[in-house]
């Protein structure tokens, strides 16, 4: 079997190249390094330099390789910037999927699994969140995202594609080796800006916010270990015969901010200096999986189920990242 990783060179989609790579199945990365790191990509994938918004690059992968289906990672996913340049959200996430369903179609490929997101709920109504949860997403990359899995449902009917969207909650941590990681530029993501802190390279972690709604009055989320994210990926391929649909990807454990800032004390037995200021717009008070659907229907089960654990993956790779 070949699978086509678009946006493999990024944080969860190289993940999932090694785990496949390690199932004795084929990868071809494309990926267009924007966002991307080179560095990231296991050196057994293919590597294809290629662009969402290039269809004549898509095409070119599909003619050269035979290609039995495509784990589709590639999208812009900061959430603030899509509220203020839509147009790039849009055209990217959107039009780009667009740009790869054709060259698929085109060569007789039906079979996607897809990078979707919590943020297609928008404000939760109840928690923990299952699938049925009404979508109405608060900002452009959520919508994005929405679309597209609406998308998949005509192509479905249209042109017999298969599909399986899996909707992540908060993606954390690193590979168990420390060789892979997360490395976003501007980093934005809660665990490693509290990991740098400790490390001395910021000052202090702002909390947005602790007046909330929950325990100790700080956001809730759902981390979800990206070796467990990869892993439901892996599954998700077998499973496109039987199933196409949409599957929450958590823990179905809330953790709280300050909860978070307390176990990465813990795991690394230094202070993390933090201060309180204004909350972000458009953060709910808690959001938290209801996963057993993907349990149900994937046969899988989060391996990482302790934040510590997952602060500690993280952790290792903090203090050896290559990229
Ligand atoms: N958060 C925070 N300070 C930061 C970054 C994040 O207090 O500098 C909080 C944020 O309000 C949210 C949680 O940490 O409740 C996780 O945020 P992150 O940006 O990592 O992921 P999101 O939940 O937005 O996808």
């Amino acid at each position: 079997m070949k699978v086509l990783v678009m946006g493999g060179a990024g944080y969860i989609g190289s993940h999932t190249v090694r785990l496949l790579l390690d199932s004795q199945i084929d990868v071809v990365v494309a990926d267009n390094l924007i966002y991307g790191h080179k560095e990231a990509i296991d050196e057994r994938a293919f590597f294809v330099h290629a662009d969402l918004l290039n269809p004549l690059s898509l095409e070119k992968i599909f003619e050269i390789h035979k290609i039995d289906a495509v784990i589709h990672f590639a999208a812009f996913a900061y959430v603030g910037e899509s509220v203020n340049h839509p147009q790039k959200y849009y055209y990217n996430n959107v039009v780009g999927t667009l740009n790869l369903l054709d060259a698929m179609l085109k060569h007789n490929v039906k079979k996607i699994v897809f990078s979707s997101t919590c943020a297609t709920y928008g404000e939760p109504l109840y928690t923990p969140i299952d699938e049925l949860h009404r979508q109405e997403p608060i900002n452009p990359y959520g919508k994005s995202k929405l679309m597209i899995e609406k998308i998949f449902f005509d192509y479905e009917q249209a042109y017999g594609l298969q599909h399986i969207s899996l909707r992540y909650f908060n993606a954390a941590g690193a590979s168990h080796d420390a060789v892979i990681g997360e490395s976003h530029d501007p980093e934005t993501h809660l665990i490693p800006l509290v990991l740098k802190v400790i490390k001395g390279e910021r000052a202090d972690i702002k909390i947005f916010g602790d007046d909330y709604e929950t325990a100790d009055g700080t956001c809730v989320r759902d981390y979800i270990h990206v070796e467990d994210l990869a892993s439901a990926h892996v599954l998700s391929l077998g499973k496109l015969n039987n199933f196409n649909g949409c599957l929450n990807l958590g823990t179905g454990i809330g953790v709280s901010v300050k909860e978070v800032i307390k176990s990465a004390e813990e795991v690394t037995s230094k202070r993390c200096h933090f201060s309180v200021i204004a909350k972000r717009a458009g953060d709910p008070a808690k959001l938290y999986a209801d996963n057993r659907k993907a349990i149900d229907v994937l046969g899988w089960e989060p391996q990482y189920k302790d934040i510590k654990d997952i602060i500690h993956s993280a952790w290792k790779w903090e203090i050896s990242k290559r990229y």
